[in-house]
């Protein structure tokens, strides 16, 4: 099987520092895959790559057998990759529902500020668009919020949005940095019941996090990088006993 995303042989150095250091992995389509290991480790940089943030100074990505590492980031969105970020990035002076419009525009536009400027061409698509974000809104539980300030919601809330506007580009590979960081173990058990939803609409999920119990309990398999190369990668149990990740990573 060749895979969602295949990431074959991907080195990035800056300077001296080479924070990806011959990465492969294959993501089966449908699956959650996470990819943790302590801070620093590299697991940020493998979503820009992913992205097109960055581009490998070794080796090759393939989304659905095409090559991407070349791409720029709009075109990477276009053939249905998305993201969140580890830091929160939202318009908190506007509203929940057109922060995830802005997801929709990213789609099929360069950037944040292209979207935000364009109008939609026609009335039916206008309708689409606002149906569509709806629709990612209420797989979040904010269908309520809708037309509340994205600065105005809990924190929680705040990374679901992101989420949902993540959604509004109709990706079919999800890629989510550290999504419970920051989050109450309500807010946790919340979020994976939401990720759970979403892998079931066919969406495979590619997660970095650093809470363990909420990447057990999502993910089927786990990859483990410290110092940019990856020390493992097996079931959340073969993971948890293998001896070079509790040194890397558990017994920090
Ligand atoms: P993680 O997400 O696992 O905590 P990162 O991927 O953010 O780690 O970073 C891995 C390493 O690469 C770190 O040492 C970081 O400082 C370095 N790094 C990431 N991006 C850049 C950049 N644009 N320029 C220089 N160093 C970078
Ligand atoms: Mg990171």
């Amino acid at each position: 099987m060749s895979g969602l995303l295949k990431i074959d042989n991907v080195t990035i150095s800056f300077g001296g520092l080479t924070a990806v250091d011959s990465l492969n992995m294959t993501l089966a389509e449908g699956s959650i895959r996470a990819l943790i290991g302590p801070n620093g480790a590299g697991k940020s940089t493998v979503f820009n790559l992913i992205t097109g943030i960055y581009t490998p100074s070794k080796g090759q990505i393939f989304f659905r057998g095409r090559l991407i590492n070349k791409l720029p980031p709009h075109k990477i969105t276009g053939l249905g990759i998305a993201r969140t970020f580890q830091n929160i990035r939202l318009f908190t002076n506007l509203s929940v529902i057109d922060n995830v419009k802005i997801g929709h525009h990213c789609r099929s536009k360069a950037s944040f500020i292209d979207a935000l400027l364009r109008s939609p061409s026609t009335k039916k698509e206008e309708a689409d668009i606002q149906r569509q974000a709806m629709d990612c809104i209420t797989l979040m539980e904010l269908a309520d919020k809708a037309d509340e300030m994205a600065g105005n919601l809990s924190y929680g809330e705040q990374r679901r949005l992101e989420i949902a506007r993540a959604l509004a580009s109709n990706p079919s590979l999800l890629c989510l940095d550290e999504p419970a960081a920051g989050m109450n173990p309500i807010e946790k058990e919340t979020l994976a019941k939401m990720i759970k939803k979403i892998k079931k609409m066919g969406i495979t999920i590619f997660l970095v996090e650093h809470d363990m119990k909420f990447v057990m309990n999502l993910a089927e398999r786990v990859t483990v990088l410290d110092y940019g190369k990856k020390i493992t990668s097996g079931t959340p149990a073969e993971v948890q006993r293998d001896p070079a990740v509790i040194k890397a990573y558990l017994g920090k």
